[in-house]
């Protein structure tokens, strides 16, 4: 039986991790982000747009400088970010381009969530780049802000950005088909909320020289992105293995892949807007 959700897939955000885009030898995965470009034109086709959260600077930053030992530094860590961040853009471009489709850099930091104007700001541009079918690949600016770099590759910032835009769906890539519970079984299914079994789980941070988070921090981000905020439901969030063989497009066709969070329709929030919601979250964090 295929997996409903409560409204038509009309809008994806779907996060990369670091892992997801440089190997352990910091060189591109070329091939396999290849194979999500062809996924993503395939939703294109359907009307569905597709926006990037990916990391991947900083490891691409190492692989320019030949290093293979992540510098402990934060000022070393944001300059390979600066560094990367050029070369994370060419090879998304390259890909991309493969398939007829451009792509749009958008930097944001902690602070543009804080503030109305640039949250607004934010909102309209992504939704104008959308309108142009082009495809819009967000990083956290690490040269100016530093929250991603100490605590978890992008995974707060996707959840953010998905209830900034509406997303329909909020796609984390990772390298495991699912979270796992404390026997090693994979949960495999539909999830009404991150119950306290699954907050124990997904403590571990893999944190090697290529990945960053591990699961405690894809597990916050599904808790931010499911709450439903006034009139806007929550977005649904998948966390499964980007190498699944078409995966993007099995996951908006319904497949039961990955742990999957359904939005918490019970839980709405009494804010009325998503930037008073993302502000009230930006505080407590
Ligand atoms: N925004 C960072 C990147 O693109 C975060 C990941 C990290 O800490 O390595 O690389």
């Amino acid at each position: 039986m295929k997996r409903t959700f409560s409204r038509p897939i009309k809008r994806v955000v779907v996060k990369l991790g670091s892992s997801q885009i440089a190997d352990g030898k910091m060189q591109p995965r070329t091939t396999h982000l290849y194979s999500l470009a062809k996924q993503i034109k395939e939703l294109r086709k359907r009307n569905v747009d597709v926006v990037l959260v990916s990391s991947g600077a900083i490891v691409l930053g190492m692989g320019v400088l030949k290093e293979s030992k992540r510098p402990s530094d934060l000022a070393e860590l944001q300059a390979r970010a600066a560094i990367g961040q050029a070369a994370l853009m060419k090879l998304w471009a390259e890909v991309l381009k493969k398939v007829g489709l451009q792509c749009a850099q958008v930097l944001l930091t902690w602070d543009d969530f804080n503030n109305s104007v640039r949250c607004q700001n934010a909102k309209h541009t992504l939704n104008a780049i959308l309108k142009q079918g082009v495809v819009p690949i967000i990083n956290e600016n690490d040269t100016i802000s530093t929250e991603e770099i100490k605590f978890g590759d992008n995974d707060k910032l996707s959840a953010l950005v998905s209830q900034l835009i509406h997303s329909d769906l909020l796609v984390i890539l990772s390298d495991v088909d699912a979270i796992w519970d404390q026997n090693k079984k994979m949960l495999v299914g539909e999830f009404k909320e991150v119950t306290p079994l699954i907050k124990t789980v997904s403590t571990g941070t893999a944190n090697t020289q290529v990945a960053r988070g591990g699961m405690k921090t894809k597990i916050e981000a599904v808790e931010i992105a499911t709450v439903k905020i006034a009139t806007h439901a929550g977005t649904p969030c998948v966390i499964t293995n980007g190498s699944i063989a078409n995966v993007l497009v099995k996951l908006v066709d319904g497949e039961r892949i990955g742990t999957c969070f359904t939005e918490k329709e019970n839980k709405t929030l009494n804010v009325d807007s998503e930037h008073e919601f993302i502000r009230s979250h930006f505080k407590n964090s």
